[in-house]
């Protein structure tokens, strides 16, 4: 078996950036499930089938299933098509958050990623928000990621900004608090730490930091 490694926790507490630099340190692949939900949200959008229309949602994932692919550099294909940019959007971010409280979408997204996980050769890096609840809840090492929330909205409003999204930083903040606080109280999978998780607060830490002490984390517990 790979080695799996689980990175849960809230919007913007580094969790793409630390799971990308952690994956390459490692030599393990990286697997962004927040993508697999935006591209969902993306794909019913286009067809228009609304993101709590459960039959709809139903439609679109059973068999074949969506046609989502991954490729270098964290690019995302859909039908073949590069929608890294699109679904990157505040509108899709919002899109995901409805779509994954829907239980019909979470149980068809479940094997994806785990099979995502187990083809890495020697190990993969899953982040999300479920990954050691519910994913993998026999993870090698699990870390949740936390950071105070006005923390966490400058670097994502510093990221939305460096992709040219125009976007004001309080509402950046109060779509945050939004989404946390629907990923917490779902009643499926909510957003919370695994019981054997190592919480890592990253605010005031630099991300070489938190990658640093992830990855002896991960040597420790490899290596015994
Ligand atoms: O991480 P990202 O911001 O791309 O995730 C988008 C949304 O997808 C989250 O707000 C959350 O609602 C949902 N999500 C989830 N479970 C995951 C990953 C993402 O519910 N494992």
């Amino acid at each position: 078996m790979p080695a799996i490694i689980a990175i849960d926790g809230p919007a913007g507490a580094g969790k793409s950036t630390v799971a990308r630099k952690l994956a390459r340190r490692l030599g393990y692949a990286m697997v962004d499930t927040g993508a697999i939900y935006r591209a969902v949200a993306l794909a019913a959008k286009r067809i228009a089938i609304a993101w709590d229309d459960d039959a709809g949602l139903a439609r679109l994932l059973d068999p074949p299933g969506l046609p989502i692919a991954f490729g270098e550099n964290d690019t995302v294909f859909l039908d073949g098509e590069d929608i890294s940019a699109a679904i990157r959007t505040p509108e899709m971010s919002r899109g995901a958050s409805v779509v994954s409280a829907r239980p019909v979408v979470r149980e068809r997204l479940l094997d994806l990623q785990r099979s995502l996980g187990r083809a890495a050769p020697r190990g993969a890096v899953l982040e999300g928000r479920d990954i050691g609840t519910v994913v993998f809840p026999d993870a090698t090492v699990k870390f949740f990621l936390t950071a105070a929330d006005d923390a966490r909205a400058r670097r994502r409003h510093a990221e939305l900004a460096g992709k040219g999204h125009e976007v004001d930083l309080s509402d950046v903040l109060e779509d945050q608090r939004r989404r946390d606080k629907d990923d917490t109280e779902r009643a499926i999978a909510p957003l919370k730490p695994a019981p054997d998780a190592v919480v890592v607060d990253t605010t005031g830490l630099d991300l070489d930091q938190v990658v640093e002490r992830c990855f002896r984390a991960v040597r420790e517990r490899v290596a015994a």
